[in-house]
């Protein structure tokens, strides 16, 4: 199943992909009851939104066992977790705005964990019961900023500096599946979950402990080898098999 959040003239809604179209649903996906009905909307009639609003982002660094070989650290023996701010949401196609603060923005592809049920000091082996499902992320990055300063928050957390999209699916495998990132057509990351140093039911556990997460929250776990700079004019697109594709324009922000 894929779910999406989209924008029509009857409203804000979820719905389910089903093939060009989308099956409208009524209600909340994150509560116990919503209805899958069977009005639909064409896909290209929909304006998709992100498919969920995080109260909360959680952000995994170097999860990736490519990305730590890459720059020579060490492989850290627990996740280490960080938070973005959940305004920095951003659509499916919505413009990133490069900040003035900055020179050297870069994107960072990662699979992003969305939560179902309130969790709190889960199991790893309890995980899957408490995740919806799975979503692509760019976890945008100001790194020259991340670079002169010890806390990350600033530099992940400008308005629009995470695209989320373009659906929910639940039914992949989140610790096998191949994960590329293109810039302006140009293949810049190309890796797999397999090679997640934390897999996500442990990162789940893990940040249960500290969190309580709640529904709609997210996880994003980490960016393969590759990342790189954006400029103005660029087009990044992040494609997670069994997802789809999370593609954005990069704009100048004209305050
Ligand atoms: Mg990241």
């Amino acid at each position: 199943m894929k779910y999406v959040r989209f924008e029509a003239k009857s409203g804000i809604k979820y719905g389910v992909l089903d093939g060009k179209n989308i099956r409208i649903i009524e209600g909340s996906i994150f509560s116990s009851e919503y209805s899958i009905t069977d009005k639909k909307i064409a896909l290209d009639e929909a304006k998709l939104l992100a498919p969920c609003e995080p109260g909360q982002v959680i952000c995994v660094g170097l999860n990736y066992k490519d990305h730590a070989d890459e720059v020579g650290f060490t492989l850290p023996e627990k996740p280490l977790i960080f938070l973005k701010s959940s305004k920095s949401l951003n659509h499916p196609d919505g413009m990133i705005k490069y900040p003035s603060e900055t020179n050297q923005i870069e994107f960072e592809g990662e699979l992003a964990v969305v939560i179902k049920k309130e969790a709190k000091n889960i199991s790893a082996a309890d995980a899957y019961d408490y995740i919806l499902g799975y979503t692509c992320a760019n976890d945008i990055t100001a790194r020259d900023i991340q670079r002169s300063e010890s806390q990350w928050m600033r530099s992940k957390s400008y308005d629009t500096f995470m695209p989320l999209g373009p659906c929910i699916s639940t039914d992949i495998d989140p610790n096998s599946v191949r994960i590329r990132s293109y810039l302006n057509g140009e293949k810049k990351q190309d890796s797999s979950t397999a090679m997640f140093i934390h897999n996500v039911p442990t990162i789940v556990e893990f940040v249960s402990r500290v969190i309580t997460l709640c529904p709609g929250d997210v996880i994003l776990t980490g960016s393969p080898q590759g990342t790189s700079p954006m400029q103005v004019g660029d087009r990044i697109k992040i494609e997670i098999e069994g997802i789809g594709e999370l593609s954005n324009l990069v704009v100048a922000d004209e305050k």
